[in-house]
């Protein structure tokens, strides 16, 4: 078997599909995006086709090897970001080949199902007592949310207040046992994240995320000291070698790398096993479309611990469509009880709307993030 051709399309909201076809009629579908600079990862796919034409598809961890150490340069957003779409729609392939979930050449799944937390409250967080309590209602055991709005780097305990105040509703609201996990996104910095995390402990979040970015890895630690909440991160790393620093850098306790983001399967499949090493849990990053939410649930199958999983199913983000739209066995990715079955299906087990595909990729998105500034005409973190 040989791949025949490597196809990429821009699909609203904000994300990236990769198609690749086989001369023996198999054809494996991976999401290959970093958000807000979708068109360049897909460009990258395409700059990368030619190592793929003509290769071997079955051969996953040669040919990851070849766009990463045969390419010289290598990691950082863009490059992994293209590799990640490509080796899932390898494993794609590969699943289909041997008729079997992806899971299954992996080991076989550790869990039969997995906890899955839905977003609420929006890039400014508000009424989120009852959004939380409406996902409770709707069989959700945990939610995540935004925890502040902008925060300079030394800001007013009215700010810090407002999180509490936010945070004590939905504990009010969802009761002593809820999962509550709080995103800092990045927008805090040390000075006013050690103040946050330690004033969090008394509503006994499940975690807090990004309490400071990993461009400061080495400050995880100090802020880990400085409360009793467990600390998850790593959504903007992107290789065993970037979360090989974060865990040597230590205070980290839940990593949360991005299968689209990270190299895909194979590469995320290493971080994981790594982190076991270190007692750290596993909860991967998915803010995106359903294949990426299926490789996902791939790696969680067989990684012992894989503890829950983002989705974006509601997200405030998904504007004109939501995941669902993208696949026709829409029931294999429904929640029951807070939880999502292990995909059955042979490869990622989505079957891709390609009708939708096609239709999208004739007005490509150009996503961005808002750019925000503080009230001093200041560029603030988003
Ligand atoms: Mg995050």
């Amino acid at each position: 078997m040989v791949i025949t051709n490597v196809t990429t399309y821009l699909v609203r909201p904000r994300w990236g599909f990769v198609k690749i076809e086989t001369d023996g009629g198999l054809t494996g579908w991976g999401e290959a995006v970093i958000e807000g600079k979708a068109a360049t990862v897909l460009a990258c796919v395409e700059e990368m086709k030619d190592y793929l034409l003509g290769a071997d598809p079955m051969r996953i961890e040669d040919l990851w090897n070849v766009l990463y150490r045969a390419g010289f340069y290598r990691g950082g957003p863009i490059l992994m970001s293209a590799m990640a779409g490509i080796d899932q729609a390898l494993w794609d392939i590969k699943g289909k080949h041997f008729n079997a979930p992806v899971y299954q050449l992996m080991g076989g799944p550790c869990r039969d199902r997995m906890r899955v937390y839905s977003w609420i409250g929006g890039d400014r967080p508000s009424d989120v007592a009852k959004a939380a309590k409406e996902k409770q209602e709707a069989g959700f055991t945990a939610i995540k949310m935004n925890g502040t709005e902008e925060l300079q780097m030394v800001d007013s305990y009215e700010k810090i207040d407002a999180v509490l105040e936010r945070v004590a509703s939905i504990r009010e609201a969802t009761g002593k046992y809820f999962g509550i996990a709080v995103d800092f996104h990045g927008r805090v910095h040390k000075p006013m994240a050690k103040i946050l995390a330690k004033k969090l402990e008394e509503f006994d979040p499940m975690f807090i995320e990004e309490p400071v970015l990993c461009e400061q890895m080495e400050d995880f630690k100090e802020i880990a000291a400085a409360c009793n909440v467990p600390i998850a991160t790593g959504e903007r790393l992107f290789s065993r070698y970037d979360f090989k620093r974060l865990l040597q850098a230590g205070g980290v306790d839940i990593i949360q790398p991005d299968l689209s983001h990270a190299g895909g399967i194979t590469e995320v499949k290493k971080i994981a096993s790594m982190a076991e090493a270190y007692d750290v849990a596993l909860a991967p990053h998915c803010p995106l479309g359903p294949i990426a939410l299926s490789a996902c649930l791939q790696v969680d199958a067989t990684c012992y611990n894989a503890f829950i999983q983002e989705q974006s199913m509601g997200i405030h983000y998904n504007a004109y469509h939501e995941p669902l739209d993208y696949i026709l066995n829409k029931e294999d990715l429904a929640f029951h009880d807070g939880h999502v079955e292990l995909p059955k299906r042979p490869g990622l087990g989505v079957e891709v709307n390609e009708a939708l595909v096609l239709e999208e990729a004739q007005t490509p998105h150009s996503w961005k993030n808002p750019v925000w500034r503080h009230k001093d005409g200041s560029v603030a973190e988003w």
